[in-house]
């Protein structure tokens, strides 16, 4: 029994369809393509390209794209039916090929210290998690968005990675997600005068976002649109492992915000903690952070670097990541390791990262120790899916131990 298959409390989905309805391989295939299971298409996650050869179709203007996309993305309209403004006609010709959706949500969580994490169904019953992180000090924050349901990157200290990949993300699943956090924070309409809580958008959840790069590409300039979220690519960051064909390529076509989970400074210790090195050394690395385009003075490349205790956080590591990043416009962000069950690492001492970070200053680099968010509530970096693939799991035991007569104890853990 998988979880897609058991993934029925929502309704979405039904295991026990007849033998001549539905295979899970349509419903994969009809997510895929951003479609319900009644086979109508989301308008969400559309580009405007797509929009207007729609409405077109239907003889209708320009102008009527403009309100359409001012409905679904400024105004949140959850409804086609909601859009007061068109006519009854043309909102019911819609209605019978496409809707407006949102994800279906799972679990909805709040930490302590205000990081807010949601987990999301999609229409095959996927999921994906997204956190709010909130400004410790203004009034506002990033939403931290996945691009894939797992990772096909199995970078060692993270738990994301021990998940394999299920499969990309759609456009519309992509910004579903901030739609989703927007819902939550009632951040509708757009706010005209730029105030917002929701700021900024980080895509670093679940998931390498440069290999699902076409759908992050339009999830993304649809969120920068000024007639609808209206995000601005400064306010955007995309993170990657390093799939250096993409990294020029990305900043050219959306000039959003880099990061880089870089993590080690040399290549053996590179190859041994994200095996994706031995494809794209380090060499190969730098040298595309190089050519990033809208590299500047207020928008250097963010060098993510988790502290793992005793294995890449010696001041020797700090005095050769200098080195390994001269030429490239860049900071530091140091992140304390989120141990999790299994894992072999230990996070660096308190002490330790911030004489890392020390040597890195004396070198020239800012070095900021990103402390942990969202830690209860498991939302911290490499922490995502995590334990709801854990619950999801256990949910599936119990019941097919149900089904087997099994012991009530395995039952009894629903
Ligand atoms: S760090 Fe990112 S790319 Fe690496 S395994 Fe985790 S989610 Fe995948």
């Amino acid at each position: 029994m998988t979880d897609v298959l058991t993934a029925t409390d929502s309704g979405l989905i039904n295991s026990n369809v007849a033998s001549n309805g539905p295979t899970l391989t349509d419903f994969v295939g009809r997510a895929r393509a951003g479609q319900a299971f009644d086979g109508r298409t989301d308008l969400i996650g559309l580009s405007r390209e797509e929009l207007t050869e729609i409405l077109s179709s239907l003889g209708e203007s320009k102008f009527r794209v403009k309100q359409v996309w001012n409905w679904i993305y400024n105004r949140g309209v959850t409804s086609i039916d909601g859009m007061s403004n068109i006519s009854k006609k043309l909102r019911e010709r819609l209605e019978q090929d496409y809707y407006i959706g949102r994800p279906v949500l799972t679990a909805d969580q709040k930490s302590e210290d205000d990081t807010h994490k949601w987990l999301m169904r999609f229409n095959d019953g996927n999921e994906a998690e997204t956190v709010y992180i909130p400004d410790r000090n203004e009034d506002r924050g990033a939403v931290c968005v996945s691009s894939q349901v797992g990772c096909t990157l199995t970078c060692r200290f993270c738990h994301t990675g021990t998940q394999l990949l299920v499969r990309n993300l759609t456009p519309g699943e992509i910004i579903s997600q901030f739609m989703v956090a927007r819902d939550s924070y009632g951040e509708w309409p757009t706010p005209a005068n730029g105030i917002r809580r929701l700021s900024n958008i980080v895509m670093m959840g679940m998931g390498e976002p440069l290999f699902n790069y076409e759908n992050v590409r339009t999830a993304l300039k649809i969120a920068m649109d000024g007639e609808g979220i209206s995000i601005s690519r400064r306010r955007i960051t995309l993170s990657t492992s390093g799939v250096v064909p993409e990294i020029v390529r990305a900043g050219e076509e959306l000039g959003v915000g880099l990061a880089i989970s870089l993590h080690a400074p040399d290549d053996d210790l590179r190859n041994e903690l994200m095996p994706i090195n031995k494809k794209y050394p380090l060499k190969e690395l730098m040298a595309a952070c190089r050519n990033y385009p809208g590299i500047s003075n207020s928008r250097p490349i963010t060098m993510e670097y988790v502290m793992l205790r005793g294995i890449n956080d010696q001041p020797e590591h700090a005095r050769a990541l200098a080195k390994l990043v001269q030429g490239v416009h860049c900071k530091f962000n140091l992140i304390p390791f989120n141990k999790w069950p299994g894992s072999d690492y230990e996070c660096t001492p308190t002490s330790g990262i911030k004489k890392f970070a020390a040597t890195l200053n004396e070198n020239g680099y800012e070095a900021p120790i990103r402390w942990p968010r969202g830690r209860d509530i498991l939302a911290a970096c490499g922490q995502l899916k995590s334990e709801s693939q854990r619950l999801r799991k256990s949910r599936a035991c119990a019941r097919e131990a149900e089904e087997t007569d099994a012991s009530p104890a395995i039952s009894a853990a629903e």
